[in-house]
């Protein structure tokens, strides 16, 4: 049986394929303050300015411009490597790793091309701009979408597996994450707690770096390929 391996990834996994992270050097996100854009409050202040927000990066995700890196198609051939040993758990709320071909993942943080119904909670794929006027096509009232998207404050998703399947893992890495974003900082140290191999890629230390057993400097399209296939190559 190949050793258990769960993956958590970050913004950085996806700076490479042209989508900016969080933490530019300006302290902005696309020009916004993360907190005027990402919150439950704010999509009640001023939900047009949400919907906007998110309908250009959802936009631009689609727009031909963005597609997986190296770093993506490395961990596909990791998980057909290994299958059902494989788990990849993402802070990221593009679809890279899905259009790459990964199969087995969570979004912790939701999905940047779903949609979600305030009233009935009906999760939706779309493909027009969200607005207010959004009619439910499950429960028919008009109004209560909202982008399928864990705002500060709220949640992550399948939090309960994730720390399960991280308890159980014999390596864990962690690639282009800033390691401030509560949960998932903490889940390298419940790797370790439960004796995981754990690795950090990132293009620079990490709050949490002192965390990890194995510290990997740069960027991530060309540190992680080459892990990989030694991985591959040693467990096969
Ligand atoms: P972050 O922006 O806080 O940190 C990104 C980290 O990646 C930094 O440590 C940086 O040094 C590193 N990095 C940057 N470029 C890299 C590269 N080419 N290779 C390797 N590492 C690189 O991101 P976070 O920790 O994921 O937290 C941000 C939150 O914002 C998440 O909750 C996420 O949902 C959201 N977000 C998502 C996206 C996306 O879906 N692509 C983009 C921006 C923000
Ligand atoms: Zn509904």
């Amino acid at each position: 049986m190949p050793k258990k391996i769960v993956i958590l990834t970050g913004a950085g996994i996806s700076a490479e394929s042209g989508i900016k992270t969080f933490r530019d050097p300006d302290g902005l996100w696309e020009g916004h303050r993360p907190e005027e854009v990402a919150t439950p409050e704010a999509f009640r202040r001023d939900p047009e300015m949400v919907y906007r927000f998110y309908n250009a990066r959802r936009n631009r995700l689609q727009s031909g411009r963005i597609e997986p890196n190296p770093a993506h198609l490395a961990l596909v051939r990791l998980e057909q490597a290994i299958g059902d040993s494989f788990l990849l758990v993402t802070q990221n709320v593009d679809n890279l790793h899905e259009r790459a071909g990964t199969k087995r993942i969570i979004h912790m943080h939701g999905e940047l091309m779903k949609k979600r119904c305030q009233y009935c909670s009906t999760i939706s794929t779309y493909d027009r701009d969200l607005t207010t006027e959004d009619q439910c096509s499950s429960c028919g009232e008009t109004g209560g979408m909202r982008p399928h998207i864990v705002w500060f404050g709220e949640m992550p998703f399948e939090l309960d597996r994730i720390w399960s399947e991280v308890a159980d893992c014999e390596v864990f890495a962690a690639i282009g994450t800033s390691g401030v974003v509560e949960p998932a900082a903490s889940l390298v140290h419940e790797a370790r707690r439960t004796g995981a191999d754990t690795f950090c890629f990132s293009l620079d230390s990490p709050e949490n770096r002192g965390a990890f057993d194995n510290f990997i400097e740069g960027k991530a399209g060309e540190t992680v390929p080459p892990w990989v296939d030694q991985f591959i190559a040693s467990a096969s």
